[in-house]
């Protein structure tokens, strides 16, 4: 935290010991841990090394320039990428002996001849749609895209190893659609296999799936937000789930100052002071993806004492009323963290403004340095 006042922490043995009991629920199916995102802010190369450690076999990432990242850091294992648009150039994902999912007709396509121009098959991992409306083939269209895989891998140039799918509403536990979306995978499965695929990897569970819904785990479950440990589950505390949160979010005080009974605070003046006090500016902002609707709603901590931020967030800074606490400039304050030190948890933050715990951790920006710990 010298040239720059902030920075969000990570702890890797968490990471770690996440992933470690992550496995413990799996059983026996195999680990991904998903890292799309810069795993979900928390540092794709470092949270890919720790997950590895831990024992997750597979890595699943969202985008093909993730993929091709983790193998510039010189990752050897199994790995999925699954969103990608047409003219993607997939040849140097084949190379790179990266797995694929594949969602459509069009995709399939450019598989085959990003295959045949490497002169070699492509893993691929057909998706199917079970309800969560989203990606891959409801089941009316799916034999037609099964029917073109089999005649890719008779051509030698595609090999069907994985029918996979996402659910929609997981993190209920008990939600009838989870049931609903499993009946239709078992019979999108049936039908591969009926096709002439010998599947390696069937997969379907998401962190809340492998968290509560063993009979959707299948071969291999791709949890994301519980490796940083945080609970996909409403109300339910990660430390209730064996899970650590890995990040903290802390910066320290540009300024403390006096000021005045009745002084607007920040752009808008959408807070006035109410006594004479004292003003401590944070250096961080939405630009390093502190929400602005967390403007007068979320609280961060200072010397073990709670503020909620007073006024508008700005883009590279916040402000608190502190009252007459003791806090100087170059003080700690944190943001968001595990929570134990009596600090918001980003669980909190998520409720403050009005959204999810996945999106805080997400968010913070790439301008605040991340360091490892553990
Ligand atoms: C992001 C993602 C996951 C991980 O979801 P979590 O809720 O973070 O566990 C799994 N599968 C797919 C397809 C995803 O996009």
């Amino acid at each position: 935290m010298r040239s720059f006042p902030a920075r969000a922490t990570v702890d890797l043995a968490a990471i770690r010991a996440n992933v470690q009991r992550l496995r413990e629920y799996a059983g026996a199916a195999e680990v991904m841990s998903v890292v799309k995102a810069d795993a979900y802010g928390h540092g794709l190369v470092p949270v890919a090394r720790a997950a590895r450690e831990a024992g997750a076999s597979w890595l699943g990432v969202a985008q093909l320039s993730e993929a091709l990242a983790l193998r510039g850091a010189g990752d050897t294992g199994r790995l999925l990428a699954w969103l990608y648009a047409p003219g993607a150039g997939l040849a140097d994902v084949v190379r790179a002996d990266v797995d694929l999912s594949v969602p459509a007709s069009w995709a399939l396509a450019e598989v085959r001849a990003a295959a045949a121009e490497v002169g070699r098959p492509a893993r691929v991992h057909l998706k199917v749609d079970t309800g969560m409306g989203r990606g891959g083939q409801f089941l009316p269209e799916w034999s037609a895209l099964l029917h073109e895989a089999v005649v890719a891998q008779q051509e030698g140039l595609v090999e069907v190893v994985g029918v996979w799918s996402h659910l929609a509403r997981a993190d209920e536990v008990d939600h009838p659609s989870v049931r609903a979306q499993r009946d239709v995978f078992d019979e999108a499965v049936r039908l591969a296999e009926a096709a002439g695929a010998h599947l390696e990897v069937r997969h379907l569970a998401n962190s809340a799936a492998t968290l509560t819904e063993p009979a959707v785990h299948y071969d291999l479950v791709r949890p994301g937000l519980a490796t940083y440990g945080l609970s996909p589950l409403p109300g339910t505390e990660p430390s209730r789930l064996g899970l650590r949160p890995a990040m903290r979010l802390e910066a320290r005080l540009a300024l403390v100052k006096r000021a005045p009974a009745g002084q607007g605070v920040s752009y808008g003046h959408t807070y006035t002071t109410r006594t004479d006090t004292q003003l401590a500016v944070v250096p961080l902002g939405y630009g390093d993806g502190v929400p602005r609707h967390a403007s007068n709603a979320a609280e961060v901590q200072v010397g073990g004492h709670r503020y909620r931020i007073a006024g508008r967030v700005c883009m590279d800074q916040l402000v608190l009323d502190i009252g007459e606490a003791s806090a100087v400039a170059g003080d700690r304050v944190v943001l968001f963290g595990p929570g134990d030190d009596g600090e918001p948890t980003a669980a909190e933050w998520a409720e403050a403004v009005g959204t999810i715990n996945y999106e805080i951790v997400t968010r913070v920006g790439a301008r605040v340095p991340r360091e490892y710990l553990g």
